[in-house]
């Protein structure tokens, strides 16, 4: 079946064709780690986990490729102030090694917390300023780059067509510009590549132009084409890295071989906080461990995040994950229901409900429309072993631990058998049989409850 992914090169929803047809190469920008990541840096997260659950749905190998910055991000996205790290280390009494590795093993525990995939290739950008010096110095020797008294500049003139991602409007941006323009500069939005380190700067490295660092956008350049080569098939991260770091990224790979890196430009919206925001400023910068700390399952996020698609923004509130909750409740126990179930269903119906799910998630991701066909067969009425394999299998995309019981103790057979006969009795509209099972199941201690799904038994 096709797969149709929004690309923002081409402004459109395109088929997907891969470069080659046994494995995807993908590469995602990961992390600065320099503070905690939120629930939003973790929306784009379960984003691109979800596409890479939905090639491996589809058949394919992936490998895909993810940096930790730990070095050059400047304060700004578009380029300006400090080195984010730099200002962190500061601020902490820490030296930026030891921020960054505090960070980087806090951002994989909020992974593991959502049960997102580690990257097969995971690289830093401290292990590569050698990849990245070759880089530049490519781009100097073509010419596309120049030197100044601060840093080395990348030459956006030398391009045929600048920005091609973005709808920036460089003169328009020109004139509302906020920030002095370097007066070096050849032309205002040239990027530094590389930069020279003032004397006290605590990150820099030898090169033909002294000490110094990279700049921010290199590092995904250098390390994509190492690992994933000049082109590869995808190139995803949330939608502010649009009009700065990856158009430079763009800029940077067709100044060294003319061709754009990745043929798929794949992009999450953001996450909003009551409608607005999130801000230090209104206290409502929440991280995963406030789930834990309010005595939620952090799976309960992802589940929460399928209700919007990733292109829209999604709005977050406590009310909302409260809802999420009692749904991955309902999803369990239906999943559990199936399992136990010994009813018959027809296989033309599993291959009903597979076609759609697999229609719905290759449509864009769509998991909105997708979860509507994970509830249909959690509801169906015919409660059988099938549906519970089916729902594991859409799990291999949802990954929310369907089959995972919640610390609940074991129900004994002789309980469930005495459910198994009651649900019977049900069927048979013999109400009689079914009140009498239902007090049999009382006296030992069980409550058991009627719903859509089928019937759930608890420990009273
Ligand atoms: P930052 O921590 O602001 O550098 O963000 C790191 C990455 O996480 C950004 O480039 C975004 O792609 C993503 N991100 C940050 N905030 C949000 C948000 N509220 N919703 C979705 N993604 C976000
Ligand atoms: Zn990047």
């Amino acid at each position: 079946m096709d797969i149709y992914l929004y690309n923002t090169l081409t402004r459109n929803k395109d088929k997907f064709i891969p470069l080659d047809n046994k494995e995807i190469r993908m590469y995602s920008c990961g992390p600065t780690v320099y503070k905690d990541a939120t629930i939003g840096n973790m929306r784009t997260n379960i984003f691109q986990d979800v596409l890479r659950r939905v090639l491996r749905y589809n058949g394919y190998k992936i490998k895909h490729a993810m940096n930790i910055t730990d070095v050059g991000h400047l304060v700004s996205d578009a380029d300006e102030g400090e080195d984010k790290m730099l200002k962190s280390a500061r601020e902490e009494h820490k030296s930026p090694y030891e921020i960054a590795e505090h960070y980087t093993k806090l951002f994989f525990k909020d992974l593991a917390m959502l049960n997102i995939e580690t990257p097969e290739i995971v690289c830093k950008a401290t292990d590569h300023i050698k990849e990245m010096l070759e880089f530049v110095k490519e781009l100097v020797k073509k010419d596309f780059a120049y030197e100044t008294s601060t840093a080395i500049y990348f030459d956006i003139s030398k391009l045929d067509k600048y920005p091609i991602l973005s709808n920036l409007n460089l003169e328009e941006q020109k004139a509302g510009a906020r920030v002095e323009v370097d007066p070096e500069k050849r032309n205002p939005y040239d990027f530094a590549l590389w930069i020279k380190a003032p004397e006290n700067h605590l990150m820099k490295w030898d090169s033909p132009w002294g000490p110094s660092y990279p700049g921010w956008h290199i590092e995904c350049s250098a390390m994509g084409r190492k690992y994933l080569g000049e082109q590869f098939d995808i190139h995803t991260g949330g939608i502010d890295l649009i009009p700065t770091h990856h158009e430079n990224e763009i800029a940077q790979s067709k100044g060294i071989c003319g061709k754009v890196p990745a043929n798929y430009w794949v992009h999450g919206e953001y996450l909003l906080i009551d409608g607005g925001k999130m801000s230090k400023s209104l206290g409502n910068v929440y991280l995963m461990k406030d789930f834990i700390e309010r005595g939620y399952n952090p799976i309960v996020y992802k589940l929460f995040s399928y209700s919007c698609h990733y292109r829209n923004k999604l709005n977050f509130t406590w009310d909302g994950i409260e809802a999420a909750s009692k749904s991955l409740e309902r999803l369990k126990n239906g999943y559990q229901m199936h399992l136990q179930g010994k009813d018959e269903v027809e296989d033309k119906t599993v291959e009903e409900y597979e076609e759609k799910f697999h229609k719905a998630i290759n449509d864009d991701l769509n998991m909105p429309l997708a979860m509507g066909t994970v509830w249909e067969v959690v509801r169906n009425e015919k409660k059988s072993p099938k549906l519970a394999e089916l729902l594991l299998k859409f799990d291999t995309v949802l990954g929310v631990e369907i089959d995972k019981q919640e610390e609940q103790e074991e129900i004994p057979q002789e309980i469930l058998d005495l459910v198994e006969q009651r649900t019977q009795a049900r069927k048979n509209k013999d109400w009689a049989k079914s009140d009498e099972l239902r007090d049999l199941i009382q006296s030992k201690g069980y409550e058991i409850k009627d719903s859509k799904e089928g019937t759930e038994v608890k420990r009273k």
